[in-house]
């Protein structure tokens, strides 16, 4: 914090501000100045956009490739096929919008320098299933991060943005956002006629199976703290389908990612007994969720499902029997490479415990909750969608925009819109760019004004935690236990526990209720409570104090969604043990949420899922 303790505040104006250097949020850098080629496009981001976000280690494939110049599949194929996958709740407004752009988004990939591999016997694009590419992907996040920094008028790294800020002139519309550096520490104000945000999901707000020094590692990346989610509810946007947390089966211990291996190595799973498990879960999941089924392919949850019920019934570990492919030594090649550009950890791990996936089937297992918008998942912002295509209940403003004026988002902060996954994101953060840079110029002269007051009152209780932790540290016992504040990862843990344990996480098997909910809320009320007394030792911590503070606002949203939603949806995300069944005549519909920061009030209601798409 400077030599005398002094802390500058930065002052930043943008026409459009965006927020989170991730994939979606490169996008909308790189496309904001394409439209606005006299705008001042503004990027923050707490890392470093080079590597950050969740494609930071790189990834092995593009999963979200339509292939329409060779006329694999078509944007309404993909449509059907989000839509089936998430039990038939999505918005198809948003994800057609993707899916007719996406084609274009990997092309300048390629043009850009991202290897893509080629069927040797028909030149197109190599498949690895329907939907993916595989790519030498590395280097995928510096490659995006390139164009992004070309395109912006100036790029904020090891900013982390903790508030947006309203215009006094106008209700409901955004002027801005406020945060820290987490090197120097300083203040930084950005004024913005336009912000996007785009920062990522929600990792560590369930308690992951990896406890104490292995807690860092999580499926979904530890950084991801909710801040898509927590920025915008804060300022009352609405949020849709925050209950349909994802749940991934993966690779035991690592997480490698299984894709490849079912879809390009054609590799399968069994029980510890070697038997085939899952046509015996047929009849008990068509109990519960009736024709969904017999959809192919099968829903991701469900297969999840039969993997919880196998091992309930005591017949696990399940194991994916890699040893037949692995005779091949092309297939061996590609399933290792499959973590070296991407998952290296696993590597590591199999390593560690003996394991060589030629002689021997690694073990499976299921993750913990994650909240995200962009996987096999669709929670996020409640968005306006695209003029020529959404039906006039969704669209209320310029394409992306949430119900707050001026405030669009990007990749995971957009619910409703399952498998866009890295292209899909990069390309919807373009979408929500070219909107964007529509609304700043339809703008003209008029300019969202920022109160002084709003943000010198928030620089207070940002770095009230540094304060908090200088008074309190004199009464420090045992290096870290003090009587007057709490550390973040304390609150964090104590957050993580809430929610497995009221909330469906691994130690309930993703079991909840409605009377487990109402205690939950309880218990986050507590916490809320408690949030003032946080104590921060230095900037890192106050960062985590702030990434809590996200995502505990994130955690009660996606704990009233889930009381409101009286049915099972998604087995094997997580199960209301109070309405085991999916529900289509009262629940095939949106849940929305919208919080007023005024009386620290929810209102939750449905709205329509509309079939555009036969
Ligand atoms: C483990 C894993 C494997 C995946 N595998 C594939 C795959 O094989 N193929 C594929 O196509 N897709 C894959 N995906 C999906 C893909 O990574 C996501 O769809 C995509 O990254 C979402 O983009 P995003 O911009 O919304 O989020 P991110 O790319 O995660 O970017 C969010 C950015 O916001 C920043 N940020 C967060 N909070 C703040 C804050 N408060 N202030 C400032 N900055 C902030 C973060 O640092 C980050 O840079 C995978 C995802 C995961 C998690």
């Amino acid at each position: 914090m400077g030599l005398f303790g002094g802390r500058k505040t930065v002052f930043v104006d943008a026409d459009i501000l965006v927020i989170g250097g991730g994939i979606a949020g490169c996008g909308a850098t790189y496309e904001s100045r394409y439209w606005g080629r006299d705008l001042k496009i503004v990027c923050v981001e707490k890392a470093n956009i080079e590597r950050s976000g969740a494609v930071a280690q790189g990834l092995y494939a593009i999963n979200c490739y339509m292939g329409m110049q060779w006329g694999e599949n078509q944007p309404e194929d993909h449509v059907r096929y989000a839509r089936n996958d998430l039990m038939g709740l999505v918005r198809e407004d948003l994800g057609y919008d993707i899916a007719r752009h996406v084609d274009s988004t990997v092309h300048k990939f390629e043009e850009w320098g991202l290897p893509i591999m080629r069927d040797p016997k028909t030149g197109r694009y190599q498949r690895e299933g329907k939907w993916q590419i595989m790519i030498h992907g590395e280097s995928y996040k510096p490659l995006v991060a390139e164009a992004a920094r070309k395109a912006a008028t100036h790029v904020y790294n090891r900013i982390m943005v903790t508030h947006l800020l309203m215009d006094t002139t106008k209700p409901n519309r955004v002027a801005g956002a406020v945060g820290f550096n987490v090197r120097t520490g300083d203040f930084h104000v950005f004024r913005a006629k336009a912000v996007i945000v785009s920062a990522g999901g929600a990792s560590h707000i369930f308690k992951p199976r990896a406890v104490g020094e292995g807690m860092g590692r999580t499926w979904y990346a530890p950084w991801s703290s909710a801040s898509a989610y927590g920025l915008p509810i804060e300022v009352g946007a609405k949020m849709t389908q925050m209950e349909n947390r994802i749940v991934l089966t993966r690779f035991k211990d690592g997480y490698g990612p299984v894709g490849a291996y079912f879809l390009h190595l054609k590799t399968y799973t069994q029980n510890g007994y070697g038997e085939e498990y899952e046509k015996k879960w047929y009849e008990d999941t068509k109990a519960l969720v009736g024709d969904y089924i017999d959809r192919h392919p099968v829903p991701t949850c469900l297969r999840n499902h039969a993997i919880l019920k196998e091992v309930a019934a005591g017949r696990g570990p399940i194991r994916m029997v890699t040893t037949e492919a692995f005779q091949d030594p092309h297939k061996e090649t590609v399933g290792w490479e499959n973590f070296l550009g991407m998952t290296i950890g696993q590597a590591v791990v199999w390593a560690s415990q003996n394991i060589d996936p030629k002689h021997t089937n690694p073990e499976l297992t299921t993750s913990e909750p994650y909240v995200m918008g962009s996987h096999a998942t669709c929670s996020g912002a409640w968005a306006s969608g695209p003029e020529d295509y959404a039906p006039a209940e969704y669209q209320w403003g310029y394409n992306r925009m949430m119900t707050v004026e001026g405030l669009f988002g990007a990749g995971d902060t957009i619910g409703g819109t399952a498998h866009k996954f890295s292209s899909g994101s990069f390309t919807e953060g373009r979408i929500a760019a070219k909107a964007a840079v529509k609304y700043v110029k339809d703008m003209g002269q008029t300019k969202p004004q920022v109160s002084e007051k709003e943000y010198r009152d928030l620089e207070k209780v940002i770095y009230q935690p540094l304060e908090n932790y200088r008074v309190g540290r004199n009464e420090i016992t045992a290096g870290t236990v003090s009587p007057s504040y709490l550390l973040p990862i304390h609150g964090l843990q104590r957050l993580e526990k809430i929610m497995d344990e009221y909330v469906g996480g691994i130690s309930t098997t993703y079991m909840t209720n409605g009377v487990l909910l109402n205690r939950g809320l309880e218990l986050l009320a507590m916490l809320k409570e408690d949030m003032s007394h946080m104590g921060a030792e230095d900037l890192h911590q106050l960062q985590r104090v702030w990434e809590l503070h996200h995502r505990l606002i994130a955690s009660e949203s996606v704990t009233r969604h889930t009381l409101y939603r009286e049915e099972t949806r998604w087995p094997g995300y997580y199960y209301r043990g109070d309405h085991p069944k999916l529900d289509d005549q009262n629940w095939h519909c949106f849940t929305l949420s919208r919080y007023d920061r005024n009386t620290g009030k929810w209102k939750m209601e449905k709205a329509p899922v509309y079939h555009i798409i036969d």
